[in-house]
């Protein structure tokens, strides 16, 4: 079956007669476990929930491995630091890599020995840093810098060395790439962005192959608690089913809003994985099934690109990306990137796209 045929029907329950086609949400921290633990399905609602098993099927479908869904994005992230790294050991990762990443490494893992190693995301610079790793963090396309790597040839280049390999997957989602179809032992993925698509909850997923690492990962979130909310969980089931429509649209108004920008004269650095000129495109065309609803590009200084920000009527400025409504920022305002201070990173929503580009090109004009 095709990814648009499959994400719809993923994770459904098998027909049973007089039962409801999409079961509702199951609120419960507690559930009737009589006697040994063992003879219960659930017991308790910090380990298990038949909500999130649903989910987690689905995704697990999508993956192609064992998925486990966590309360954020972050807690995904720190979940495969957490189950994989030990005092002593090095994690490689993306100097451009989403910040708050960076930051759980360089602060709270450092502080307990880890090395942590960084080089760009374009360029063999990961690959030259995985002598003696234990685990290389890949991150493609790179938030917001919107740069690319090879997944296949750099993880069996770690595999090769004995490092183990995790793809953060935000940014195209598991239906723009596929990171364990590619060798990744982990992909995860903030599914507060496009995954769920709203801009109503924070969740975030983390998928394997191996069962041993699934049971290590669900050990870490069961004990750490950082287990989502059923209800947000549910939320997430529903808009899983709308992905790929959602991101057919995004995509093609980021490819349109793109084109447009590439002719405009006070278009700096303009970056789209879909444009043919694009320093990532031919790694992305091969690796990746959409290109993202993501698009950044630099105007001439703070001041433009605040006069751009306040002037767009359609387009929201707000952090965060992969919504259905089209937002845009100044991301240097974080402080957490090495990007110019006119830097604006945008995120194609599923407006019709000549009202988009209508509307950037009335605020261009202002600037
Ligand atoms: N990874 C990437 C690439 C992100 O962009 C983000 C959030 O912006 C995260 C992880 C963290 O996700 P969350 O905000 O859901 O914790």
């Amino acid at each position: 079956m095709k990814i648009g045929t499959r994400v719809i029907r993923a994770g459904l329950p098998e027909p049973e007669q007089g039962k409801p086609f999409s079961e509702g949400v199951w609120f419960a921290s507690v559930f009737h476990a009589a006697g040994e633990p063992s003879s219960s399905p659930y017991t308790y609602g910090r380990k298990h929930n038949p909500t999130w098993e649903r989910f987690e099927r689905a995704l697990s479908e999508l993956e192609g491995g064992i998925a486990l869904s966590f309360a954020s994005g972050m807690a995904a992230v720190a979940a495969v630091f957490g189950a994989v790294l030990r005092p002593g050991d090095a994690l490689v990762m993306p100097s451009d890599s989403y910040y708050t990443a960076r930051m759980l490494a360089e602060g709270f893992f450092t502080e307990i020995g880890v090395e942590v190693r960084k080089a760009p995301t374009a360029g063999s610079g990961l690959a030259q840093l995985l002598e003696g790793a234990k685990l290389l963090w890949l991150e493609s396309p790179s938030n917001p810098g919107l740069d690319v790597c090879d997944i296949a040839t750099l993880a069996e280049e770690a595999h090769r060395k004995g490092v183990l390999v995790a793809v953060d997957n935000t940014t195209p989602t598991m239906l723009g790439q596929s990171p364990l179809a590619f060798g990744a032992d982990f992909s995860l993925a903030s599914d507060t962005k496009s995954l769920t698509g709203h801009s109503d909850l924070v969740l975030g997923h983390v998928a394997v192959e191996d069962v041993a690492w699934a049971d290590k990962l669900r050990s870490w979130r069961t004990n750490i608690g950082a287990i989502p909310g059923p209800m947000e969980v549910w939320l997430a089931t529903r808009s899983l089913a709308t992905l790929e429509m959602r991101l057919e649209r995004q995509c093609r108004n980021a490819q349109a809003i793109a084109e447009y920008l590439s002719t405009h004269s006070k278009v700096k650095r303009l970056r789209y994985p879909g444009l043919p000129e694009d320093p990532s495109h031919k790694i992305a065309a091969r690796q990746m099934r959409f290109f993202g609803p993501v698009v950044s590009f630099v105007l001439a200084d703070r001041a433009q690109a605040e006069q751009f920000l306040r002037e767009c009527k359609l387009i929201t400025e707000a952090t965060s990306f992969g919504g259905f409504h089209t937002t845009a920022e100044r991301r240097a305002r974080w402080k957490g990137d090495a990007i110019p201070e006119g830097f604006i990173r945008l995120s194609a929503g599923c407006e019709d796209g000549a009202d988009l580009i209508a509307d950037i090109a009335q605020s261009l004009d202002t600037v």
